[in-house]
């Protein structure tokens, strides 16, 4: 989708004056703001309802930039950003001068990627600078796919929504911690370990064993409004006839191994066989089940290889204990 060279215009110009604009990119749409105005920054945490602890990534238009947001650019954080920007790849680095500790929520690194989306790019080109841009939902809540579920979802609160169609990733990006020459992944997202261990020739951790801190990995987050059950395939039709008979309004995210099974219940929505659809697709189902006045929602993990990583990832903290509060 092509956006009208005025509404580009007028993004740029909403950014520069301090405002917020939807900006949609191939993970998943963002709320960006001016990285380097610290009042439009402070409006996005207010806006989500995000602690103002848990950092932003930065947005730039080319890795030729990069340089200009961190202080130092190991071989092996140029070499990943070579081979994935523009791309669902967010490098950890360390914070240069031009990235306000607001930003960061304090923290001496800073998260950069170059998105890749024809919008989000003509945008980034626009407006020249960086853009800090979170998911565009509120905090906690079932990331955006659309610029329906971002004006469903934050309405007046954002100052322009660019429209860039749906997100064609559909789940955020990969976070990289690469402050240091061994890499590892501190979010699985749309670029797969696989893909980055091809790239480096090594394998690649997933998980706490970087020296990074990593505020905002909440166990409940990416959550519809339904509570979200994951179980084994096999005990599936099980559990779903049981919450049905304690008179839940039940949603089932139906795996391809179960394509055939009589499922009676509330809604139904079925897994694709491709792990790129099933990743497009999640977060638009948990939308859809929840629309559909679901209460629980049962599914089962993907295979944890390639994408299915990423999927697992946002369907276990979908399943998360949530806050009462
Ligand atoms: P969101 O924008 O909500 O999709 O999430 C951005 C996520 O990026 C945060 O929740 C953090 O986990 C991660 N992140 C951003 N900046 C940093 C950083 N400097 N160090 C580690 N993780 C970061
Ligand atoms: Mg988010």
């Amino acid at each position: 989708m092509r956006a009208a060279i005025s509404d580009i215009d007028k993004a740029a110009g909403v950014l520069r004056a301090g405002g917020l604009v939807a900006i949609p990119t191939e993970t998943v749409y963002g709320l960006g703001a001016n990285v380097e105005d610290v009042a439009a920054v402070a409006r996005v945490f207010q806006v989500k309802g995000r602690p103002p602890s848990h950092p932003l990534i930065v947005h730039i238009g080319s890795a030729e930039q990069l340089g200009e947001w961190v202080t130092v650019v190991p071989d092996t954080a140029r070499l990943l950003a070579e081979r994935f920007w523009p791309g669902p790849l967010t490098l950890v680095l360390r914070r240069g001068p031009r990235v306000p500790l607001e930003a960061t929520g304090g923290l001496e690194t800073v998260a950069v990627r170059v998105p890749d989306h024809s919008m989000a790019l003509a945008l980034l080109s626009a407006f020249g600078g960086g853009v800090a841009a979170p998911s565009a939902n509120r905090f906690g809540s079932v990331s955006p796919t659309t610029a329906d579920h971002v004006r469903a979802e934050l309405g007046d609160a954002v100052d322009f929504v660019l429209d860039g169609g749906p997100c064609q990733v559909g789940l955020e990006s990969t976070i990289v911690d690469a402050t240091s020459e061994t890499p590892s992944i501190l979010r699985p997202g749309g670029v797969t370990r696989e893909e980055l261990e091809a790239a480096l020739g090594s394998q690649v951790s997933v998980g706490s064993t970087s020296r990074v801190r990593v505020p905002g990995q909440h166990p409940s987050h990416y959550a519809p409004r339904a509570r979200v059950v994951l179980v084994e395939p096999e005990a599936l039709l099980t559990e779903v006839e049981l919450a049905q008979e304690a008179g839940h309004r039940v949603g089932v995210i139906l795996p391809p191994s179960l394509a055939d099974a009589p499922v009676k219940t509330h809604a139904v929505v079925a897994v694709p066989r491709s792990m790129a659809a099933y990743a497009r697709r999640l977060y638009g189902f948990l939308r859809d089940l929840d629309q559909l006045g679901c209460d629980l929602i049962v599914a089962s993990l993907p295979p944890e290889e390639g994408l299915g990583l990423a999927i697992a990832n946002r369907l276990r903290r979908a399943a998360g204990p949530r806050s009462t509060t």
